[in-house]
């Protein structure tokens, strides 16, 4: 086994600091699959823990093929802090977000120079996995080819959301179109929520990581625990936004299932003290994803369902 540490240059900031991206190359020295896993394109979004457990877990196990882990994707982007919240979606300076510059450009702005850093190094593997997470939600994946579907059972992640990339102009720059475009195979994974540590979530995307391994004979298929029976698959999502100005709660915690008229959340409004609106759902579903915070403007986004009209199962090998 070779370990190797490299450090890509991507631009220097006013003070003359070099900025780079790390990335650790794990090679096995045997012939095989080759698999690039980054993390953090978006600042504060913590899927490091699952990078560590990887790294560890290969150092030790790796027999064919190598792999490359980028435990931190971004330079910039973790640099944006307020207080103790790391504002790290929308690059502060162009306003976009960081995953919105692929394939990149080495002579483009900062955010496509590290876009292209990044994608210079992912377009060389066999498959590429893009780890991030989603303000507070269940792991999820997000593909962007059906016949993605066979990886997705491999992987075994509970839910995995359909976007269309190569239609979508609001997808058209992301990782995982460019590397659509670029011919390698790939997936998007949200974790669990944003700066948190949910052991569960880390293990159930470990697990599914360490079966993708096994499927392409980079590890001992003994290492590897089953997936789930099935797995769902989704595309369509609705939103739920504060009809006021309000502080809210949540009737539900993440991941339960919700039927028509189930209560989703309460708001509480200074203009109407002493009373509590709750706000019901119109669809049957899952709670998926909600924001991280207490504190609402009209309209703000508060919670996510995803609709069981939509949900498909698939059965996976196990
Ligand atoms: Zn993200």
């Amino acid at each position: 086994m070779k370990i190797t540490k490299n450090r890509n240059f991507v631009g220097t900031t006013p003070m003359g600091t070099e900025l780079s991206i790390l990335n650790y190359e794990l090679d096995s020295e045997t012939p095989g699959k080759h698999v690039y896993i980054q993390s953090g394109i978006h600042g504060g979004e913590i899927t490091q823990w699952i990078i560590h457990e990887l790294f560890l877990f290969l150092k030790k196990n790796l027999r064919q093929g190598k792999v490359t882990l980028v435990p931190c994707a971004n330079p910039v982007s973790w640099t944006q802090r307020a207080y103790y919240s790391t504002n790290g979606k929308f690059d502060f300076y162009m306003g976009k977000d960081w995953n919105r510059n692929f394939p990149g450009n080495p002579e483009g702005s900062m955010g496509e120079r590290i876009a292209a850093v990044l994608f210079a190094n992912a377009k060389k593997s066999d498959f590429a996995l893009d780890l991030h997470t989603s303000r507070e939600s269940i792991p999820f994946g997000i593909y962007s080819r059906s016949d993605y579907e066979d990886v997705l059972k491999i992987i075994g992640i509970g839910y995995n959301q359909f976007i269309d990339m190569k239609n979508s102009p609001a997808y058209a720059n992301t990782m995982n179109a460019g590397l659509d475009a670029a011919g390698v195979r790939n997936l998007c994974i949200e974790c669990g929520s944003h700066d948190a540590y949910e052991p569960q979530n880390v293990r159930e995307v470990v697990n599914g990581l360490k079966r993708l391994f096994a499927s392409f004979d980079m590890i001992d298929s003994g290492l590897t625990e089953p997936a789930p029976a099935e797995i769902k698959t989704f595309a369509k999502t609705v939103k739920y936004t504060a009809p006021v100005g309000c502080l809210l709660r949540l009737a539900k915690p993440l991941g339960a299932r919700i039927k028509k008229g189930d209560d989703l959340f309460y708001c509480f409004d200074n203009n109407d003290l002493g009373s509590v609106l709750a706000v019901q759902s119109k669809h049957d579903g899952v709670l998926f994803k909600a924001s991280p915070t207490h504190i609402y403007w009209s309209g703000d986004d508060v919670v996510q369902l995803l609709l069981d009209e939509d949900t498909k199962a698939l059965t996976t090998a196990a």
